[in-house]
C-alpha cells in the first residue's frame, strides 16, 4: 500500500548523496519532497508536519557525528521516525491474552468494513499459535451477516456459535458460557456494524462491552477510505475504549496514509493488516518492519514468516542465517526467485526483499513474470561457484551465461548491479559498527 510513498521517498533522498554534511540548506529540499510524498500518501496534514518537524530537529543535530554519509544518516532518522509514528516497537504478543481462558476478542466498526472476513483471518491467524477459537455472530439485524460468519468458521476451520436467541448481549454471554465448558481459549465476536456513526449501535456494543466484557476491542477501518477510517476509529475509541485497530483491504488502490495517523489520533495501536480476500491475506503489522519497506530496505522477517506456511522450513531458516551473516550470494538470490514462483502474489513479495522494492516499477514495464523467469534463467546459467562468488564473473564468463541464457550481457550486469546493492544493504543493517554509530547518534 505504501509502494508509491516508497517511491517518492527514495526519490527525494537521493538529493543527499554526495552531501558532506547535512544542513539547512540541503535539508530543505529534501524535507520539502518528503512533505509532499506523505501528503499524496493521504497522511493528514498535522502528522505530516509534526514528522517532518521531529525529522529536521534530529537531522541537523546529527550533523556533528562524524564518519556518516549524510543520506545514510538522514534515512535512519526517517526509519526511526517512520516507527516511531506508527506506533513504535510492536509488542511481543499480538494480542492481550487472558491469564484465564477464554480470552474474548470483540470486533466493531462500521458495515462493509470487513469485520466479518476479519474474524475468519484472525482465527486462522490464532489457530497457528495453537489456539482455539470460536466465532459468535452478535449481528442479529441482518441474518446474511450471521450465515456468514457460518461459513467463514467453516472456512477458517474454527467452530461458530449456533443459537436461537436473539438478544446481542445474551449471545455473547452464552457463548462466553459454552466456551468455558467446551476449552475454547478464545471467543471471537463479530458484532453488528452501521453504514454510519449511529447512537443506538454504541449502545448496543457498550451493553455487550459491560456483560463480557472483553480482553480486546478491535476497531475494524477500510484502508480504502483513508482519513474517514480514522474519523471512525477515533469515535469508536471515545465510546469504546477500543484496544488496537485493524486496517483492511490495504491491497487494494489505498494510498495508505490512515496507518500513519490512527496511532496519533486513537492512541490505540495499529495491530494487524487485511490484504486480501482470502482467509491468509493477514498480517500482524509492524511498524519497524513497515518502515523498512516504505525506505526499501525489504522486510525478510515478514516475508519468512509468510513463506514458512508454504516452504521448506529448514531452508527458510539457513537462509535467514545467512541474511544474519551477511552471506547472501546469488545463489541466495536464485532461491530467492524460485520461492517468489511458489508464494504467488508478486508484488507483495517483491516489496518484501531488499533492494526489490526500487526495482517494482522497472519490473512491472515488462510482465512480470517473464522477467523474473529471464532473470532465473541467468541464474541458472551460472555454474555453483559462479553464484557462491559474483566476482568470478568476467566479461568472458558473462559472455558464457548470456549465451547459455539467452539474455544480453546488459541484462546480466543489471542484475549484478542490483545484487550488490542489495547485499550492501543487508551489511549495513547487520554491521555492528553501523548500528552502534547509529545508536550513539540517537542516544
Ligand atoms: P463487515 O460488514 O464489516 O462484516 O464486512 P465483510 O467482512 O462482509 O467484508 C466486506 C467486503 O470486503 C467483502 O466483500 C470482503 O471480501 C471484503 N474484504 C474484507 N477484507 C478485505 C481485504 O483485506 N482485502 C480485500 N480486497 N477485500 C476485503
Amino acid at each position: 500500500m505504501f509502494d508509491s510513498l516508497s517511491q517518492k521517498l527514495s526519490q527525494a533522498m537521493k538529493a543527499l548523496r554526495g552531501e558532506t554534511r547535512l544542513t539547512e540548506a540541503n535539508l530543505e529540499a529534501v524535507l520539502r519532497e518528503v512533505r509532499m510524498a506523505l501528503l499524496e500518501a493521504d497522511v493528514h496534514v498535522a502528522v505530516a508536519r509534526t514528522f517532518l518537524q521531529r525529522v529536521k530537529e534530529k537531522a541537523l543535530g546529527a550533523e556533528v557525528m562524524q564518519g556518516l554519509n549524510p543520506a545514510q544518516a538522514f534515512i535512519d532518522i526517517v526509519h526511526r521516525e517512520l516507527v516511531e509514528i506508527m506506533g513504535g516497537e510492536a509488542p511481543e504478543h499480538p494480542l492481550a491474552f487472558a491469564p484465564k481462558p477464554p480470552t474474548v476478542v470483540m470486533m466493531v466498526g462500521l458495515q462493509g468494513a470487513g469485520k466479518t472476513t476479519t474474524c475468519g483471518k484472525l482465527a486462522v491467524f490464532l489457530k497457528k499459535l495453537g489456539r482455539s477459537p470460536l466465532l459468535v455472530p452478535a449481528d442479529v439485524y441482518r441474518p446474511a451477516a450471521i450465515e456468514q460468519l457460518h461459513v467463514v468458521a467453516k472456512d477458517a476451520g474454527v467452530p461458530s456459535f449456533r443459537t436461537d436467541e436473539k438478544d446481542p448481549v445474551r449471545i455473547c454471554e452464552a457463548a462466553l458460557t459454552e466456551a468455558k465448558l467446551k476449552g475454547w481459549d478464545t471467543v471471537i465476536l463479530d458484532t453488528a456494524g452501521r453504514l454510519h456513526l449511529d447512537e443506538a449501535l454504541m449502545e448496543e456494543l457498550v451493553s455487550i462491552k459491560a456483560a463480557v466484557p472483553p480482553d480486546e476491542i478491535l476497531f475494524v477501518a477500510d484502508a480504502m477510505t483513508g482519513q474517514d477510517a480514522v474519523r471512525s476509529a477515533t469515535a469508536f475509541h471515545g465510546k469504546l475504549g477500543t484496544t488496537g485497530v485493524v486496517l483492511t483491504k490495504t491491497d487494494g488502490d489505498t494510498r495508505g496514509g490512515a496507518a500513519f495517523s490512527i496511532k496519533q489520533a486513537t492512541g490505540t495501536p495499529l495491530k494487524f493488516v487485511g490484504e486480501g480476500e482470502k482467509l491468509e491475506d493477514f498480517q500482524r503489522f509492524h511498524p519497524d518492519r513497515m518502515a523498512q519497506r516504505i525506505l526499501g530496505m525489504g522486510d525478510v522477517l515478514s516475508l519468512i514468516e509468510h513463506a514458512k506456511d508454504k516452504l521448506d522450513e529448514k531452508e527458510t531458516e539457513a537462509m535467514a542465517q545467512r541474511l544474519a551473516k551477511n552471506q547472501f550470494t546469488l545463489e541466495d538470490m536464485r532461491k530467492q526467485f524460485q520461492q517468489v514462483k511458489k508464494l504467488g502474489s508478486m508484488n507483495k513479495i517483491l516489496g518484501m526483499l531488499p533492494g526489490m522494492g526500487q526495482m517494482k516499477e522497472q519490473i512491472a514495464q515488462v510482465a512480470t513474470d517473464k522477467r523474473l523467469s529471464h532473470m532465473e534463467a541467468i541464474l541458472n546459467s551460472m555454474t555453483p561457484k559462479e553464484r557462491a562468488n559474483h566476482n568470478l564473473l568476467d566479461a568472458k564468463r558473462k559472455r558464457r551465461i548470456a549465451a547459455g541464457s539467452g539474455r544480453p550481457v546488459s541484462e546480466i550486469n543489471q542484475l549484478l548491479k542490483q545484487y550488490v546493492e542489495a547485499r550492501k544493504m543487508m551489511g549495513q543493517m547487520n554491521d555492528p559498527k553501523f548500528m552502534n554509530r547509529m545508536q550513539r547518534m540517537a542516544g
